[in-house]
């Protein structure tokens, strides 16, 4: 072993030692006369003790309640207690509007003032456990080496060789670097493998195992042949795919495709996969059509039958059309979860850079005409995660925070602004609760230690200040906000906090 190699393995330990002692630090915490609620209860539970040990929910009584001595106490009169949140689909790696590479170092000190205040805005918001669909290695250390973060779970993506998202990376060689991508022997002509790249390490099953040893807990597909007006982007074949769901499966991972057009979503079931990472908002030939068309309530049965989890992520769109009104950056929740200088930056002409590109993409349109756009879009989502609720399907709360290279989509914020979104949608405020929590944790699989109040269960917890089930705006009334057992005062999680 190399000295350098040893030196940075005592390092490791005492890293490890350090994260030990800061988990049993927190003392024993009662949580008392507070109002539980859990999303598997029919209605709230009033004048509860809830006792915190190591991390996890201890116990829950009433007064005759067992307190050992020496525990904190927090009194939970006028309040509610209820599990943390979850988003399951956000990319830690990417910083809302800011560009992915440039060689000012001033852009790179603003990246790390984002990436510094990222785990905490998502905490602010009562964000506790996140899912990361598709990330790179260094965006998932920067977040884990934060002190405070939500525990964060993630999948690893298969592109296709070629396509979308990597077909975004101009430098080919960074292209195939980025993500382990798949070979698709049908696109061959089109897309032949690199020079000096060897076919057997881009087979799906090759792909999967090297994500399953990333130590990830689902792989994701997309199924995008391109956005507006194209449609040539190379996409994998439903035998391809199913290759990659037999082996995906084989290993205990799931499968969430990124698909969010009618007929990328059939494809997306003729997999099948397990979750679609976007709701059906692109309704091809049907878009002019009012209500549901038949084709789109044909299609969302067939998902609600194959019982395949759905995430309507509306923030994909409004966060777009954000980029087009002119208060976004005045909206005052701004200044809670964006780094000042980060805040300050979006508002000069060069964080201007992507409102300029999308609107040079589409013929200089009006700003009005921009923002219309987007919403008409998102309209066609709002309609189909109705209908998929009507039909009794768990929906998912998943923000894609951040979609695009937009500053319409925040950390946290976005997180509530979809919660919003759906009660808007008529969802009911129950449903939403349950999409944000028990329905995120059994459908990844996490629902032995999240998603409820219960006893053994991580204490990632939220005390509220007013009943979710009765406003939406209860999940920005937060008072406190406990992770694993750790008592976190919401205001001191602010970007503007010393
Ligand atoms: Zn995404």
């Amino acid at each position: 072993m190399q000295p350098r190699s040893l030196l940075r393995s005592a390092f490791l330990c005492v890293g490890t030692l350090l994260t030990l002692v800061a988990q049993v630090a927190h003392a024993d915490l009662l949580i008392e006369k507070v109002t539980v609620v859990s999303p598997e209860q029919a209605k709230p539970q009033p004048n509860r003790y809830v006792l915190v040990r190591n991390g996890r929910i201890a116990a829950i009584g009433d007064q005759r309640l067992a307190v050992p001595a020496g525990t904190a106490r927090i009194d939970g009169r006028g309040k509610f207690l209820t599990p943390g949140l979850m988003d399951s689909h956000v990319h830690v790696s990417d910083a809302a509007g800011l560009p992915h590479i440039s060689s000012d170092p001033a852009i790179a000190e603003l990246r790390q003032a984002y990436f510094r205040q990222q785990p905490r805005s998502y905490l602010y918001f009562g964000v506790t456990q996140l899912l990361d669909p598709a990330n790179l290695p260094e965006g998932i250390a920067a977040f884990e080496a934060q002190p405070r973060h939500p525990d964060l779970f993630r999948c690893g993506a298969a592109p296709a060789l070629d396509g979308y998202p990597t077909v975004f990376v101009e430098d080919k060689a960074l292209r195939y670097r980025l993500m382990p991508y798949v070979f698709e022997p049908a696109n061959a002509q089109s897309h032949p493998l690199p020079a000096g790249e060897d076919a057997n390490a881009h087979t799906p099953e090759a792909v999967v195992a090297q994500i399953a040893a990333s130590g990830a807990r689902c792989v994701k597909l997309f199924i995008e042949d391109g956005f507006g007006d194209r449609s040539d982007w190379p996409i994998l074949s439903v035998a391809t795919m199913k290759r990659i769901a037999a082996a995906a499966h084989q290993r205990g991972l799931l499968v969430m495709a990124h698909a969010n057009a009618l007929d990328m979503q059939r494809i997306a079931l003729a997999v099948p996969v397990d979750v679609l990472a976007h709701g059906l908002w692109n309704w091809n030939e049907w878009a002019d059509k009012p209500g549901v068309p038949a084709a789109i309530a044909t299609h969302l049965q067939a998902v609600h039958r194959a019982n395949i989890g759905y995430q309507p992520t509306f923030r994909v769109m409004y966060g777009t059309a954000d980029l087009f009104r002119e208060d976004t950056l005045k909206d005052p929740a701004y200044a809670k979860v964006v780094p000042p200088a980060v805040l300050s930056w979006y508002a000069t002409e060069d964080g201007q850079w992507f409102k300029r590109q999308m609107r040079a993409d589409s013929k200089d349109a009006s700003d009005m005409q921009m923002m219309h756009w987007q919403i008409q879009v998102a309209d066609h989502g709002m309609r189909a995660a109705r209908y998929l609720y009507d039909l009794g399907h768990p929906l998912l709360l998943g923000s894609d925070t951040p979609s695009a290279p937009t500053y319409g989509n925040q950390p946290g914020y976005d997180t509530y602004r979809e919660m919003r979104q759906m009660a808007q949608d008529g969802i009911p405020l129950a449903a939403v609760f349950q999409a944000a929590t028990i329905n995120n944790a059994r459908q990844f699989r996490l629902d032995k230690d999240y998603g409820t109040v219960a006893v053994g269960k991580v204490a990632n917890l939220l005390l509220l200040n007013a009943n979710p089930l009765e406003t939406v705006r209860a999940w920005s009334l937060i008072d406190k906000v406990v992770l694993h057992g750790e008592v976190i005062e919401r205001e001191t999680l602010r970007a503007t906090a010393k």
